[in-house]
């Protein structure tokens, strides 16, 4: 059983460079693996599912793209590769109605995965931030059911406006915030972790991918952060049953075996 995990993509109109490399990785790599975890930000942003009704040509470009994504997750879907959807703070919008349409499957955040005999934790990595005060009140606005109707409600051109403007803001203010805040909290890292029994976490969000060690009731256990797509390098995590997870970066044009 081979499962493979990515996240923070953040595909976009303006990277074409990602969305092909993120084409040729299901191609060569995911459709050699029995599933595939996306943990989230796989778009830069998502305003809702009706994206799919737009005309291929609409003039923002996120239809085309979401078309493409489509059509290459549904062809590794019924090749055999079991995909899954977690959401991040960008596309936390992400409706079943497209998961279904990929032929895939929404998860919670977190969710355990049982690999073998080592349960692990798979989250986003944003509900691990709590530093950051002005980004957990954003968190809890966002999610709550009420404020996505009222989102849901915008025309779309009003709602990529508004992603744009969210997004813009949120650059500033991560401009002005201390390294430190926007880094997870290492006593939820300990939390979540205890509360869910497992010795493995796996999060992406950060940005900052590595392997790192951690200590839970004396005994060893690892944190590992997936790394965010450039238009030269994507990230993964390779896990085998009865193996240590392995994080994995590699060129777009050339992805490794799965
Ligand atoms: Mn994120």
């Amino acid at each position: 059983m081979t499962t493979l995990l990515i996240s923070d993509l953040h595909l976009h109109p303006g990277a074409p460079e990602v969305t092909d490399g993120f084409v040729t990785y299901l191609e060569h790599t995911a459709s050699q693996a029995d599933a595939l975890y996306i943990l989230g930000d796989f778009f830069e942003a998502w305003v809702g599912d009706d994206i799919l009704d737009l005309p291929e040509a609409e003039p923002s470009g996120n239809a085309a793209l979401v078309k493409r994504v489509v059509e290459a997750l549904r062809t590794l879907s019924h090749a055999g590769t079991a995909i899954y959807l977690m959401h991040g703070n960008r596309d936390f919008l992400m409706g079943k109605r497209f998961a279904d349409t990929c032929g895939a499957t929404l998860l919670d955040d977190p969710t355990r995965l049982d690999n073998g005999d080592e349960p692990l934790l798979l989250m986003h990595g944003d509900s691990l931030c709590t530093r950051d005060d002005a980004y957990m009140a954003f968190r809890a606005k966002a999610r709550d059911p009420q404020w996505q109707a009222q989102i849901l409600a915008m025309s779309i051109p009003e709602r990529l406006a508004l992603a744009k403007q969210i997004r813009e803001q949120s650059g500033d203010a991560n401009s002005n915030k201390a390294e430190d805040i926007m880094d997870v909290t290492p006593d939820e890292v300990i939390k979540e972790m205890t509360a869910h029994g497992v010795t493995t976490l796996i999060h992406g969000h950060t940005h900052r991918p590595a392997v790192h060690q951690v200590t839970l009731d004396d005994q060893p256990a690892a944190r590992i952060v997936l790394g965010d797509w450039q238009p030269d390098q994507g990230w993964d995590i390779r896990l085998v049953s009865g193996q240590a997870p392995e994080l994995r970066d590699f060129p777009l044009d050339a992805p490794p075996s799965a």
